[in-house]
């Protein structure tokens, strides 16, 4: 026979082709193998040639029985027959594997065969069954879908979460778990994500949720991950059911409102308490004063020490209500600035003057920054500080107060540490508390909202303040405040 160029070249190409390939005629018998089947196979082309297809693909006739055979010649077609199928093959050595076969009828118009091309899929049924086991061991619910939208695996998490068996999901359109009212536009959604796959959240800003088998809604977030596979596109979407982030999130905004509600209630409260007691004190101060002056002489002396008794108590209790107001108001309509500490203390020290002098005291103020805080209510906790660390000094030592500060994490700590009286430890927290005082009045002068004050303006720029102190040897007082943006 004489042996054309074509038919060489055409040999040489069948020959380098990377795919097994196995030429049979109408009876199914094989009348050549390439060298990469031989190679796959272990058989030299002579053992093969006029053998069935059978001794590679034993069970060729499971899949497509003899009859087929018969037929397929009349109107022949190229098929496939993929992993779905669990066809294997067989070599020379007894080695079986899975195999995905493509059947391709060759019509030379005097005869009629079939090129077989035989892929050795272990490899990747192998890393199919590690995808499988990662998506099953997920602790999301993960749905894999194909690129028309039908699911094509679940996991555990996903009947769990849905309330339906796997073999009720697979092969449905990915729809079925979205709730009615959303369906209808799912698809174009869905079609826009494979017009630009690429991994990101599902829905950004928009509330998502899921459909139950028994029709409940849970409210979901979704990632979308595109992943190629076996060299189709898909989505592996991974869902996380929020229903208790969701019942939080509401719990939160609940209780904010009601505290806002509170405090609108107790701040009405306390201008019309303040606004209402004020009036008739400010009648029993102005009629204490009229009766000491026009009225003295008609007083014994036991008289007008009770006069100047209800004279104080009454102007200390005008105090009290004022300090009650501020301490209501504080932070009210506020503006955060930048607020340099340093001439800030200065200040403080001016207005302290007369009791430092008159204290002999002793005051260190070291560099200290300057940070987005409120101004005034800033001014006041220094004032506050510095004034109780004059105030509760030792009597037999000249008072020596010291102001500094330092960067922290976040923040700056500050701390006015004094030599004077000291606080029990049981008092340390007490003393924050408005109105709570450790001493007589004939001792220590106050109303014992100062460091109530104190507390407030720390906890108003997000801070705290708190003291660490050793009777008789002094306190100091320390407070935070973090970096606050405008
Ligand atoms: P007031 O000074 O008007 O009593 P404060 O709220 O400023 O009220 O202080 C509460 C209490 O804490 C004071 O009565 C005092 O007993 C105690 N205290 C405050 N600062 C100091 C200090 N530097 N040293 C010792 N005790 C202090």
């Amino acid at each position: 026979m004489e042996i054309k160029h074509q038919d060489i070249s055409i040999q040489l190409m069948l020959e380098a082709t990377p795919i097994a390939l196995v030429l049979i005629n109408e009876e199914e018998k094989i009348i050549y193998i390439n060298s990469f089947a031989e190679n796959l196979f272990f058989y030299k082309k002579i053992e093969l040639k006029g053998q069935a297809l059978e001794a590679l693909l034993p069970d060729i006739h499971r899949v497509k029985p003899p009859e087929f055979w018969k037929n397929y010649f009349i109107n022949p077609t190229a098929f496939r027959l993929g992993a779905d199928d669990d066809l294997t093959a067989v070599t020379k050595t007894g080695r079986i594997f899975p195999v995905e076969v493509r059947m391709n009828p060759i019509d030379t118009g005097e005869m009629m065969y079939i090129l077989v091309a035989i892929t050795d899929i272990s490899e990747r049924i192998k890393s199919n069954e590690q995808f499988r086991l990662i998506v099953e061991s997920a602790l999301n619910a993960m749905i894999l879908t194909d690129s028309t939208g039908k699911i094509a695996m679940i996991n555990k998490q996903t009947e769990v979460l849905f309330g339906y068996e796997r073999n009720e999901l697979v092969g449905q359109k990915i729809e079925i778990l979205v709730p009615h009212r959303m369906r209808q536009h799912h698809p174009e959604h869905r079609k826009n994500f494979y017009a630009h796959p690429k991994a990101r959240p599902m829905g950004a800003g928009r509330d998502l949720y899921g459909v139950r088998k028994d029709g409940t809604e849970i409210p979901v977030e979704i990632g979308l991950n595109p992943i190629q596979k076996d060299g189709e596109q898909y989505v592996l979407a991974s869902v996380i059911d929020i229903t208790e982030r969701k019942k939080s999130e509401e719990a939160i905004k609940k209780y904010t409102r009601q505290i806002e509600e509170k405090n609108k209630e107790l701040e009405e409260f306390t201008n019309v308490a303040s606004h209402d007691l004020r009036e008739p004190l400010n009648s029993i101060i102005s009629l204490t004063e009229l009766l000491m002056h026009s009225k003295s002489d008609q007083l014994d002396e036991e008289g007008k020490k009770m006069l100047d008794y209800i004279s104080k108590s009454s102007t200390r209790m005008s105090e009290m209500i004022i300090g009650l107001l501020e301490y209501a108001r504080m932070g009210k309509s506020k503006e955060l600035t930048r607020v340099n500490l340093d001439e800030l203390v200065k200040t403080v020290l001016i207005d302290l003057e007369s009791s430092i002098n008159s204290s002999n005291s002793k005051i260190y103020v070291d560099t200290l920054p300057e940070i987005m805080a409120y101004a005034m209510e800033m001014r006041l906790l220094f004032q506050n500080l510095i004034s109780n660390a004059i105030k509760y000094r030792n009597p037999d030592i000249a008072p020596e107060i010291a102001v500094s500060a330092r960067q922290v994490k976040k923040g700056w700590e500050f701390v006015v540490t004094d030599n004077g009286i000291g606080i029990p430890e049981n008092q340390k927290e007490n003393i924050f508390n408005l109105f709570h005082r450790l001493h007589a009045r004939n001792k220590y002068e106050g109303t014992g909202i100062g460091l109530a004050h104190c507390r407030k303006i720390a906890e108003l720029h997000n801070g705290k303040i708190w003291v660490e102190s050793e009777i008789g040897k002094g306190s100091s007082f320390y407070f935070f405040i973090p970096l606050l943006l405008q």
